[in-house]
């Protein structure tokens, strides 16, 4: 849609082919309903917040950046606001407003749009693009084909990996896919009793088979029925590389991160202290969330019924370092049914970064999410889509 709005209409006209009953289906989901479509950030920062080739968006982000994104959407009638992080959405907190916009200036710049045609087959000759072949079999020849099909996540969207597989047939390299800003499944005999629980200011830290510390972060975590979703789960996976067996890992909590082990100690002597006539069970309140304190009992191995001015030194040292790691075993990542975005995607080596267009096949372009590209949450999945449709458009309505 974004690549339909700013192609140059004197220069090419432009058919859209959307295998849906409407335009921008998963735009309508994004941020919650509320349509998070940029970060003010500025582009090296963006940058870093791009987890898979980062390099490869470099031209295309100063090519149309976040304040040119802002402004564009400024221009067709959507007032912005920025929230924490820096985070965009439209000032009326509905995404629809973003599809609405962009379908005013596609009508405005005469593209011709085909609701409920999903292309088939990508045609080219001699290396060259020739034309595109939909549903019912009915060929729409053309100069320059725009993969725009995004990825395979939340494939209810429309996004069923049709981009893949239009490079794949036409012998591009497609990297291995995956989901990722995803949940992740964990130990259930852990997880599934806090379904709900969220923390704040928790220390995560995942490891390997070999204690190797494979990533470390703040931010909030979320217990699910499955295992383990928040901010925090959703940015591990993906950091981590596509190839990470995420079930073979384990995932340590620091339930204190703001305490040392010998302060923590030093809180526990004054909190068993205060409580040296209650179990030790009842006295734990003050300590966690509601919902985990029946976890942390059991899991220190302390007798609930013990009182807890007999609870020893070793028990009490024991009980500190169990606040400071407690481990719960990962069982693999969540299906691409609750994925925000697919990792892996049309190999950027054989894509021009400037222009988009496949160094393998003329007139040939990839944007969005079917490209190799992912970011953390934030706004900069979409700014990926607006930066690469904006390269394409550019090239293809023939400027420099
Ligand atoms: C729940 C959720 C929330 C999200 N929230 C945010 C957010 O707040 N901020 C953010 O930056 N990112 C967010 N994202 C990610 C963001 O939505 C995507 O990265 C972005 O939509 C990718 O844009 P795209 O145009 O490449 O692909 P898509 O938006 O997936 O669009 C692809 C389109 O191509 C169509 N299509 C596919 N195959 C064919 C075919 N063969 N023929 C014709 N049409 C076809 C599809 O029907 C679809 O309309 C979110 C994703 C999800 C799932």
């Amino acid at each position: 849609m974004m690549c339909g709005c700013l192609i140059d209409a004197h220069k090419a006209d432009v058919l859209l082919l959307e295998k849906n009953e409407k335009l921008g289906k998963k735009l309508f989901i994004t941020g919650k309903g509320r349509g998070n479509l940029t970060n003010t950030a500025d582009v090296r920062t963006i940058l870093d917040s791009i987890s898979t080739n980062s390099r490869f968006m470099y031209s295309s982000l100063y090519g149309f950046d976040s304040a040119a994104v802002m402004a564009y959407f400024e221009a067709l009638g959507l007032r912005l606001k920025t929230e924490r992080g820096g985070r965009v959405f439209p000032q009326s907190d509905h995404a629809y407003e973003i599809t609405d916009c962009l379908s005013r200036r596609l009508k405005q710049n005469k593209v011709k749009i085909l609701l409920n045609t999903a292309v088939k087959k990508i045609l080219v000759r001699d290396g060259r693009i020739t034309g595109v072949m939909s549903g019912d079999g009915k060929i729409d020849e053309c100069d320059c084909a725009i993969v725009a099909t995004g990825g395979i996540s939340y494939p209810s969207t429309g996004s069923t990996g049709d981009g893949y597989r239009f490079a794949a047939e036409l012998g591009l390299k497609v990297t291995d896919t995956c989901p990722s800003l995803v949940p992740l499944n964990a130990d259930r005999s852990i997880c599934t009793p806090l379904a709900g629980v969220s923390l704040k200011n928790i220390r995560v830290t995942i490891t390997d088979r070999n204690n190797r510390k494979l990533f470390e972060d703040f931010g909030e975590l979320l217990f699910t029925h499955n295992g383990l979703s928040g901010p925090v789960i959703l940015t591990a996976t993906s950091r981590l590389p596509r190839n990470t067996d995420f079930s073979a890992l384990t995932l340590h909590l620091d339930l204190k991160s703001a305490l040392d082990l010998k302060q923590l100690d030093d809180r526990l002597i004054r909190e068993f202290k205060e409580n040296s006539n209650k179990q030790f069970k009842n006295s734990v309140g003050s300590l966690f969330v509601h919902k985990m304190e029946p976890l942390m009992v059991e899991l220190s191995g302390i007798d609930p019924h013990k009182f807890c001015n007999a609870i020893s030194r070793e028990e009490r040292h024991a009980f500190a370092a169990l606040i400071k790691n407690v481990e719960i075993a990962l069982k693999g990542r969540g299906s691409y049914d609750e994925a925000v975005i697919t990792k892996g995607g049309v190999d950027v080596r054989e894509v021009d970064p400037k222009t988009m267009e496949s160094k393998k096949v003329k007139g040939l372009y990839f944007i969005g999410e079917v490209l190799d590209v992912d970011a953390l949450t934030g706004g900069f999945n979409l700014q990926i889509a607006w930066s690469t449709a904006a390269a394409a458009a550019k090239a293809v309505s023939g400027e420099k």
